[in-house]
C-alpha cells in the first residue's frame, strides 16, 4: 500500500477502495480522470518545486512565437472582427500572457476564454490575464468570432481507456485491489471484442490498445467551431503522430515517474496523445489539418533562435540561459521530437508557417 502522506490522497484512495470492495474493479478511465481532478484541484504542480515543468514555464520565447503563429495567421485571413484567444488547460497562465503580449504588438487583443478545473490554478491564471473569463468546457464559449484556441499539455492529462488482448478475448483494463489493499490492474468481465477495430482483433495475447474518448470529443467540438466560426488551433503535447499499440499511461511526482496506481490524486497522471486519431476526427468535422510536426522542427520554423539572439542582444547576462531553454525546447534528446504540434484551421483560412 502507497504511504499517504495527505490527507485528500487518504480520501481519494479510500474512496477508490470502498467503491471497488462494493461494486467491483472500476475501469482505468475512471481511475485517472477522478486522480487527476484531485491532482490539480488542489495545488501548482508546474515548475522546479512542483511535479513537472512545461514549455511556457521555460522561457517566455514559447508562448510568444505561438501568438506571433496566432496573429500571422489571423492577419493574413484579413483580420476578422471579435476574435476570441481560447486557451484549454492554461496552467499558471504563462502562454497566455506571453502570446497576448506579442499578439498585442501585431494589432491583436482578443478576448480571453480560458477552459480550466482547477480552483487553484484559475487563480494563478487570473493574475497572469485579469481580464480573462472562465469555462468548465467549450460550449459556453461564444459562438460569434473566429477562435484562435490553444491546448499545451492538457490532452495528456485526459483520462485514457485501455482494452487488452487476453486468453478470454479483449478485455477492459480495470482496476482492483489485492488483499494487503493495493490497487493493481484486472481484467474487465465484459467481452470487449466488439469494441475493437476488426483488422487489429487478432492481435497477439497481451496487446493493449490505448483510446482518449475524452481528447476526441474535445477535438471534434473545437473543430466544429473553426467550421463555424472560423480560426486556428495549435495542439502540442507529447505523443506520437502515427497510430501505435501499448500502454502510455504514467505518472510523474517531484520530476521522477513513479507507480501510476499507486497515489491516486498525488501524482500527474498523463498518456500519449494519438495524433493521428485527433487528425481524423478534426478533418471528419471538416476543419483542415495543417500537419502534425515536431516541436523543435515547429520552433525552428518560426525563428526561435533569431529570437532568442535578439533577446541576448539585449540583456547579454541572460545568454547562457536562453541558449539552454532553446536547447531544452528544441534538442533531439530534449523536447524537440517527442512533443509534437499540431495545426488546425477552419476550411478558409491559410496555412499557417511551420508545417
Ligand atoms: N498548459 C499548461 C498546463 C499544463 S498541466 C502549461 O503548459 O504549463 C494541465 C492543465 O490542464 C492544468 O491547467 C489542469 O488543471 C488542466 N486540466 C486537466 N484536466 C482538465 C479537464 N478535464 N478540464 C479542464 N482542465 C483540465
Amino acid at each position: 500500500m502507497s504511504d499517504p502522506s495527505t490527507g485528500s490522497e487518504r480520501s481519494l484512495a479510500d474512496s477508490f477502495r470502498r467503491l471497488i470492495a462494493a461494486t467491483g474493479p472500476i475501469s482505468l478511465a475512471q481511475f485517472m480522470g477522478e486522480s487527476n481532478a484531485r491532482y490539480y484541484a488542489s495545488r501548482d504542480p508546474l515548475g522546479a518545486e512542483g511535479d513537472f515543468i512545461t514549455a511556457p514555464e521555460i522561457s517566455q520565447m514559447f508562448g510568444e512565437l505561438i501568438g506571433l503563429w496566432l496573429a500571422d495567421l489571423w492577419i493574413r485571413a484579413g483580420r476578422p472582427d471579435y476574435p476570441l484567444y481560447v486557451e484549454l488547460g492554461p496552467g499558471r497562465g504563462t502562454l497566455a500572457r506571453d502570446a497576448l503580449r506579442a499578439m498585442k504588438r501585431y494589432g491583436l487583443e482578443p478576448e480571453v476564454h480560458l477552459v480550466e478545473a482547477s480552483t487553484e490554478l484559475k487563480r494563478l491564471q487570473l493574475e497572469a490575464v485579469p481580464q480573462a473569463r472562465f469555462h468548465t468546457d467549450l460550449s459556453t464559449v461564444p459562438m460569434d468570432g473566429p477562435v484562435l484556441m490553444v491546448a499545451n499539455e492538457f490532452f495528456d492529462a485526459l483520462p485514457v481507456r485501455q482494452l487488452a488482448k487476453t486468453a478470454d478475448g479483449w478485455r477492459e483494463v480495470m482496476v482492483g485491489t489485492d488483499a494487503a489493499g493495493a490497487f493493481v490492474q484486472v481484467a474487465g468481465r465484459q467481452p470487449m471484442d466488439a469494441a475493437v477495430p476488426e483488422p487489429r482483433r487478432g492481435a497477439d495475447l497481451g496487446t493493449v490498445l490505448e483510446t482518449c474518448p475524452a481528447a476526441a470529443a474535445i477535438v471534434f467540438e473545437a473543430a466544429g467551431r473553426l467550421v463555424e466560426q472560423g480560426g486556428a488551433a495549435l495542439v502540442i503535447d507529447y505523443g506520437h503522430a502515427e497510430p501505435r499499440s501499448g500502454s502510455t499511461l504514467q505518472a510523474v511526482r517531484a520530476h521522477r515517474k513513479v507507480d501510476p496506481l499507486a497515489a491516486p490524486g498525488e501524482a500527474d497522471l498523463t498518456a500519449h496523445v494519438d495524433f493521428a486519431t485527433l487528425a481524423d476526427v478534426a478533418r471528419s468535422r471538416g476543419a483542415k489539418w495543417l500537419g502534425t510536426v515536431p516541436q523543435g522542427a515547429w520552433l525552428r520554423a518560426l525563428g526561435i533562435e533569431a529570437r532568442a539572439e535578439a533577446l541576448a542582444r539585449f540583456a547579454p547576462q541572460h545568454r547562457d540561459a536562453l541558449m539552454r531553454a532553446v536547447e531544452r525546447l528544441t534538442g533531439d534528446g530534449q523536447m524537440g521530437l517527442l512533443f509534437k504540434v499540431m495545426g488546425l484551421t477552419g476550411p478558409e483560412w491559410p496555412e499557417g508557417i511551420g508545417f
